[in-house]
């Protein structure tokens, strides 16, 4: 599911091909997609209003139109958004087509059918996206953007500190902080050297900076490379390249960047997570409590006597770490071309007439 980098991406590629145009009408095959109207008053509602701005908050890509509303677009597991000439033939997953003044369409596809689109009018008074005038803020419940200027190490302590739970589930809590999901946790807790099953309240003030600091840098690197292409997720100018460059995130088995020990995986809270366990120490009263907090996985090996479980990969051990980096990297890389051509194969197939026909416009 897209994160914060690649909802970012998204939101920059579509800020460059929208922003000025006019939406003309709306048409959608799949109404759930729709979170505040039903097709008809939808299509009512945004046709006429002109695109002001791009943004982001937390995992939604934000797009303020005139007349005080905007469009929250929410991509879930396989949403995606495309820019294209009208004429461009219609794809069975595409739910929503916003339909604009100079001849192009706005198309959200979505293959599961998670994604979410609403849209909302400002509060003249407070100024935020609100369901209704007067009524509750749309982005009430959500904590800050970890990469915000104002987000400093003592608001992090700060709020680390009024929380009991275990890292893993905590860097996923929205209202804790947003846009951190499944891969950036896992890739911020070992670069951090911290155990996800670690307790909030067990951290040093060390740990405490160092988590702080892997979470900014991992999501800005990330936001640079434009992100994971991982599974569904590709933005309107293509692919990012993040996935090349995760240490631990689905490396199952593969040696540890850092000591070349194998990553492992085990399941906390139904999510895969993924880490080293060698740089990734529990103390022995977090293991304690460790086992109930698992109690509800899913998945994985089970194995008597374990406290949780652990899906240990092939013999690694004893690579040097030149072996094991360049081990890594070509996983990395295969990894990266199965998934590219996976994309490109679904596109194709959903794709009646000529094959370049799914290309966004440039
Ligand atoms: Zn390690």
């Amino acid at each position: 599911m897209p994160e914060l980098p690649e909802v970012e991406t998204v939101a920059r590629d579509l800020r460059q091909r929208i922003v000025g145009a006019t939406i003309t009408g709306a048409r959608c095959s799949w109404a759930r997609t729709l979170r505040t109207h039903a097709p008809e008053a939808f299509a009512v509602a945004v046709t006429g209003r002109r695109v002001e701005s791009v943004g982001r908050r937390a995992k939604q890509v934000v797009v303020e139109l005139t007349g005080e509303a905007a469009l929250t677009i929410h991509l879930k597991m396989t949403g995606q958004l495309f820019v294209v000439p009208a004429a461009t033939p219609e794809d069975p997953y595409v739910r929503l087509i916003l339909e604009l003044e100079d001849g192009r369409e706005i198309r959200f596809r979505d293959i599961r059918k998670f994604g979410k689109i609403g849209l909302y009018g400002r509060d003249p008074l407070t100024g935020e996206l609100v369901t209704e005038v007067g009524g509750a803020a749309v982005f009430a419940a959500l904590g800050p953007e970890p990469l915000d200027d104002a987000f400093t190490v003592r608001d992090f302590r700060r709020r680390l500190r009024r929380r009991s739970g275990r890292l893993k589930p905590l860097l996923l809590d929205q209202s804790f902080v947003v846009g951190v999901g499944n891969i950036y946790a896992d890739e911020a807790l070992w670069a951090a050297r911290l155990h996800p099953l670690r307790t909030a309240g067990t951290l040093r003030p060390t740990d405490e900076r160092h988590l702080y600091d892997s979470i900014r840098t991992i999501l800005a690197e990330a936001v640079e490379r434009r992100g994971s292409s991982i599974d569904d997720y590709t933005a309107p100018d293509g692919d990012g390249s993040m996935q090349e460059h995760l240490q631990v995130y689905q490396r199952t088995g593969e040696p540890c960047p850092r000591c070349g020990r194998p990553v492992k995986r085990i399941v906390v809270g139904s999510r895969s997570t993924h880490l080293c366990s060698w740089c990734q120490r529990l103390s022995a009263a977090d293991r304690k409590g460790a086992a109930a907090a698992l109690r509800t996985m899913t998945g994985g090996r089970r194995r008597a006597g374990r406290r949780w479980t652990e899906i240990p990969g092939e013999g690694t051990l004893g690579l040097t770490p030149d072996e094991a980096a360049r081990a890594a990297s070509r996983a990395g890389t295969d990894r990266t071309k199965r998934a590219a051509a996976t994309r490109r194969a679904a596109a194709r197939a959903s794709v009646p007439a000529e094959p370049s026909s799914s290309v966004p416009v440039r």
